[in-house]
């Protein structure tokens, strides 16, 4: 007698639908199903983009091509667009491009297409930056460097503008000055500014952690600008909430993320950032055929605490995931999602860094200390897979502590 196959799918390979990835194939050889089971992951492209390094002022290595571990593991890469799913039906559909993707079913699903950069509504759009994708890096990057070719003849070239002073912008505008530096010969009167709805920055630090990241603001030359409500942007002039202008050629956007908007096709509860909520499990109570792993995912982390759009959660999210999906398909144990650890690291330019540990972010370390940390515990290792499969097998275990 045939076995029947069975078709899981992993919508989204960035942080959570990689690890989810190499989970479900982990879980597979453990329950040794692996003939039953047919994986595919669906991604834009075929890389896996260490989003967290987009701020940096080096892009090379940013990304990572996830065939090197999809094609030995026997999982499928379909590079497409996804337009739209249909639950009811359990397919997917693809947006038509040049080469057409034809629709795909499943048996289980897990939704981890991730979450983008939500931009307010009075900036200009095309006519501003940000580093939510690669290409948009890339773009900023080459923007960058063809201001420091002219050598910045204008105000507005040698004005820099950040738009958003929590965790992203600050990583952006402290990087900033030092990637100008590197690339032209001179930076002459360069001004960067800061721009925060909020009466401060750093929203969600303690007192302590601001008043460091003032200073190191400070240190490094930038000006902030807060309580920036009703900001406007016209014809490449930021008027801020005093009415203040800022003639600028540069513009870079770190307003904050909402979830990928194919969460829509789903019935159940959602918060604010369009993320779905999800059982211990990490299923949709609506639809225990799909699971939701990393930004478009609302998860609990313990009793108090939902998970934060951040890899720290996303890729212990997605070894659950994998391991669940194919746990329920054959009658396995599905494990409970849980991570009561959390701690942040926030990058403050050269040599220094804010390391916090607790959701209450208490200080542990910061200057040089919490930069080798950012750069060589969290940038350089803990965000890449490994280059051996084995490895990465034995890491996608949803017990492995991140
Ligand atoms: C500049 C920056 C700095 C950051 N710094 C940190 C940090 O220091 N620490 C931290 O923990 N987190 C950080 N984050 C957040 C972290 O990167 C995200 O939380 C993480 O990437 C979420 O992982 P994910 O797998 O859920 O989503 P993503 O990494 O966004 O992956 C989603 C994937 O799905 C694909 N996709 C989406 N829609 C579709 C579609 N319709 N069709 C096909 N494919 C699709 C995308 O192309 C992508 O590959 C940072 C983010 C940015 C942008």
């Amino acid at each position: 007698m045939t076995k029947v196959m069975k078709h899981l799918l992993i919508a989204g390979g960035g942080f959570a639908g990689f690890w989810s990835a190499m989970s479900a194939a982990r879980q597979a050889r453990e329950l040794g199903v692996r003939g039953q089971l047919k994986i595919t992951l669906i991604n834009r492209d075929e890389y896996l983009g260490l989003r967290p390094r987009f701020y940096e002022a080096d892009l090379t290595g940013a990304r990572i091509p996830l065939r090197k571990w999809l094609v030995p593991l026997g999982i499928d890469l379909v590079v497409g667009e996804i337009a739209r799913i249909i639950p009811a039906s359990r397919h997917i559909q693809f947006v038509k491009g040049p080469t057409a993707v034809p629709d795909i079913a499943y048996d289980q699903l897990i939704l981890a297409t991730g979450s983008r950069q939500a931009y307010p509504d009075f900036v200009e759009r095309g006519r501003v930056f940000s580093v939510d994708t690669f290409a948009e890096a890339t773009t900023l990057d080459r923007h960058l460097r063809a201001l420091a070719a002219t050598g910045f003849p204008t105000p507005a070239s040698r004005t820099f503008v950040v738009v958003g002073g929590s965790f992203t912008g600050l990583e952006i505008v402290t990087a900033l000055p030092s990637k100008l530096e590197h690339l032209a010969r001179s930076t002459p009167r360069i001004t960067f500014h800061l721009i925060e709805q909020a009466p401060e920055i750093g929203l969600g630090y303690p007192p302590d952690a601001r008043l460091y990241i003032m200073e190191r603001l400070r240190h490094l030359g930038i000006t902030v600008h807060t309580t920036q409500k009703g900001l406007r942007h016209e014809q490449g002039c930021l008027i801020l909430a005093d009415k203040q202008q800022l003639p600028t050629e540069t513009v870079i956007v770190a307003t904050g993320f909402t979830a990928s908007s194919l969460a829509a096709a789903f019935d159940g509860p959602r918060d604010r950032l369009g993320r779905l909520t999800v059982d211990t499990f990490l299923r949709l109570p609506a639809h225990p055929e799909v699971l939701a792993a990393g930004d478009i995912s609302l998860a609990k982390t313990d009793p108090d605490h939902y998970a934060v759009m951040s890899c720290q959660h996303a890729m212990p999210q997605g070894r659950t995931a994998g391991h669940n999906a194919v746990s329920l398909l054959f009658n396995g144990s599905p494990l409970p999602y849980s991570q009561p650890r959390y701690r942040t690291c926030l990058d403050l330019g050269p040599g220094d860094a804010l390391v916090t540990a607790g959701w209450e972010r208490h200080i542990i370390t910061t200057g040089l200390e919490a930069k080798v940390i950012k750069t060589e515990e969290i940038l350089n290792q803990a965000i890449s897979p490994p280059m051996d499969i084995t490895d990465t097998l034995a890491m996608a275990s949803p017990v492995t502590a991140l």
